[in-house]
C-alpha cells in the first residue's frame, strides 16, 4: 500500500475513536514521511501539534497501524511547515469532512492577490495585546486555539470560515482578535476585524448616505475578515443581505473569514438559512469554561501581564470561586489588585471576599481558618516580605542577603526563599536575583529543603505560619 493510501486508511480507522472535530483539527497536514521496518515517521506541519500527538494519539496510532495489519512498534513525529501549502503533501481534511459539508466546500481558483497598504480600516480595532501565546490553552479551549493557529499559519485554506462559539468572556475575542494580529504580523496581510453590530451601524449608515457601494468596496479590500458575535445580526434582514455578499466575495477569493458568535450556527434564531450553512461550511470550534488549573494558570498569566504580586492562596481562591467566565475572573483580580494600591496592602482571601461579595457573588467559599483582619500590613514586594522574616526571627535584612552561611541565618534565609516562591509565586531566578545574585539553582535547593523539613519540623511550620500571619495571610 502507498504510504498515502495508508495514511487515509489509518485515519479512516480513527474515525471511531478521535471526535470528528478534533480528528480534521489535529490531521490537516498530516502524512507519512518514512516507513521502515517497525518505524514510522509521521510528518506534522506544526511543532504545536507535537506534545499533543506525543501524549494523545501515539498509542492510538500504533493500534490503528496494527488494525491494518502493519508491524509498527516505533512511531515518532517530525514538523515540516510546509506540508499544509496548498497542494502541499499533508493530508486535506476536507474529504473526511462530513458529507453535507464536503459538497459545500469547493476549491476555488485563486485570484490575482492584490494589497492595499495604509489602510486605517484595521489596527485600530484590534488590541495588540491579545495574540495566541498570552491564551492559556486547556482542554475546553485546546481544539479552539489549535483551529486558530492553524489559520494564521495558512489563511485563508484549511478553515474557511473559521466559527468560533461559546458563552460570554471565554475568550472568543481574544482569539478572534489574536488571529488578526497574528496574520498581520507575520504577513502583513490586510485584516479587518469588528463586531457585528459595528458592521450593521455602518451598513445603517451607508445606507443613510446613499453609499452602499463605499461600504462594499471598504470591506472586499480586506484579505481576511473577522467579525464578531455576530449573532447580533438576528433579524436584521438587510445587514445579513449585505454580509451575505461579502462573505461570498472574500469566501471565493480565497480570503479568511473568522466569526465568533454565542451559539453554534444552527442554533442561531434569525439568520437565515444560507448564511447559516455558509458558517457551516468550514470548520466550527467551540470554547468552554475552564477547569480549575486552567483558570488559575489564567490567574498567573494575567498577573504577570499585570506585574502584579498576589499571594498563591488569593490566586487559587478567586479561581476556585469563579465559576461563570475568564471575564469575572479578571475582573475580581483587577479590583483587589486596585484596592491593594489604594490601601497599599497585600490582598488577602478575606479581602477579596469582600470583592465577591461586592460584585453580587453570593456564593462565596471561604475557608474556615482565615481570620477576618481589620488591619493588614504591608507586603508588596519582595523587600517586605524579607523586612517581614528578618524581624520575626531578628536578624538583619543585610545579613538576610548576605553571603554568611551560620545555621541562624541559613533557616530564615531559606524561610524567606520558601515564602517568596510558594506564596507569591516568583521564579527561582528572580529569588536568586533578590538574594545577593544567587544562582537559581540556591534557591531551587532551598526550596525544596523547606519543603522537606515543613513535613517532620512543627516548630518551623509554626514559625512559618507566625509570618504568613504577620503578611495578613
Ligand atoms: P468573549 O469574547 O468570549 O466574551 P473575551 O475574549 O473578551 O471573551 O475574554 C474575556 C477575558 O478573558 C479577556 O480579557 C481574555 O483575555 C481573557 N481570557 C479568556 N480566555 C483566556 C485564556 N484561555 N487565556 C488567557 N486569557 C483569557
Ligand atoms: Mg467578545
Amino acid at each position: 500500500m502507498a504510504d498515502t493510501q495508508l495514511w487515509r486508511s489509518v485515519i479512516k480507522q480513527l474515525e471511531t475513536k478521535i471526535k470528528k472535530a478534533d480528528l480534521l483539527v489535529w490531521f490537516q497536514g498530516t502524512t507519512i514521511l518514512t516507513k521502515q521496518e517497525n518505524k514510522v515517521v509521521i510528518g506534522l506541519p506544526s511543532i504545536f501539534s507535537e506534545e499533543w500527538f506525543s501524549k494523545r494519539y501515539k498509542g492510538i496510532l500504533l493500534d490503528a497501524f496494527r488494525e491494518l495489519g502493519q508491524k509498527i512498534d516505533v512511531i515518532e513525529f517530525e514538523i515540516d511547515s510546509s506540508l499544509i501549502d496548498e497542494g502541499g503533501a499533508g493530508m486535506d481534511m476536507r474529504e473526511f469532512a462530513a458529507d453535507d459539508t464536503k459538497r459545500k466546500v469547493r476549491k476555488l481558483p485563486k485570484r490575482q492577490e492584490f494589497k492595499v497598504v495604509g489602510s486605517d480600516l484595521t489596527s485600530k480595532m484590534m488590541n495588540p495585546k491579545y495574540s495566541l501565546d498570552n491564551f492559556v490553552v486547556g482542554n475546553d479551549n485546546r481544539l479552539a486555539h489549535a483551529a486558530a493557529s492553524a489559520v494564521v499559519r495558512k489563511p485563508g485554506t484549511a478553515y474557511n470560515p473559521l466559527f468560533v462559539y461559546g458563552d460570554v468572556g471565554l475568550g472568543k475575542t481574544h482569539l478572534l482578535q489574536a488571529i488578526g494580529n497574528g496574520i498581520q504580523l507575520e504577513t502583513g496581510k490586510l485584516v479587518i476585524y469588528c463586531t457585528a453590530e459595528k458592521f450593521t451601524n455602518e451598513i445603517v449608515e451607508a445606507i443613510r448616505k446613499n453609499d452602499v457601494n463605499g461600504f462594499r468596496n471598504r470591506y472586499r479590500r480586506a484579505d481576511v475578515l473577522i467579525i464578531d458575535d455576530i449573532q447580533f445580526l438576528a433579524k436584521k434582514k438587510r445587514t445579513q443581505e449585505e454580509f451575505f455578499h461579502t462573505f461570498n466575495d472574500m469566501y471565493h477569493d480565497n480570503k479568511q473569514v473568522v466569526l465568533s458568535s454565542d451559539r453554534p450556527p444552527k442554533e442561531l434564531d434569525g439568520i437565515e438559512e444560507r448564511l447559516v450553512s455558509r458558517f457551516e461550511m468550514g470548520m466550527i470550534v467551540d470554547v468552554g469554561f475552564p477547569d480549575y488549573e486552567t483558570r488559575l494558570a489564567i490567574m498567573h498569566k494575567k498577573c504577570q501581564e499585570m506585574e502584579a504580586l498576589i499571594p498563591t492562596d488569593v490566586l487559587e481562591f478567586i479561581a476556585y470561586n469563579a465559576r461563570a467566565s475568564i471575564r469575572e475572573l479578571e475582573g475580581i483580580l483587577v479590583q483587589a489588585i486596585a484596592q491593594a494600591k489604594l490601601e497599599n496592602s497585600t490582598p488577602t482571601v478575606n479581602s477579596v471576599a469582600k470583592i465577591m461579595k461586592k460584585l453580587g457573588m453570593v456564593e462565596v467559599n471561604k475557608p474556615s481558618s482565615t481570620i477576618e483582619r481589620d488591619s493588614r500590613p504591608l507586603v508588596t514586594n519582595c523587600d517586605d516580605v524579607i523586612n517581614i522574616v528578618s524581624g520575626y526571627y531578628k536578624v538583619d535584612f543585610t545579613e538576610l542577603t548576605g553571603d554568611r552561611r551560620s545555621r541562624d541565618i541559613m533557616i530564615p534565609r531559606q524561610v524567606c526563599m520558601y515564602l517568596l516562591r510558594n506564596e507569591f509565586n516568583f521564579s527561582f531566578e528572580k529569588i536568586g536575583d533578590e538574594f545577593g545574585g544567587r544562582n537559581h539553582t540556591t534557591a531551587m535547593h532551598a526550596y525544596n529543603k523547606m519543603v522537606k523539613a515543613l513535613k517532620n519540623d512543627s516548630k518551623l511550620v509554626r514559625d512559618v505560619n507566625a509570618i504568613k500571619k504577620e503578611m495578613g495571610m
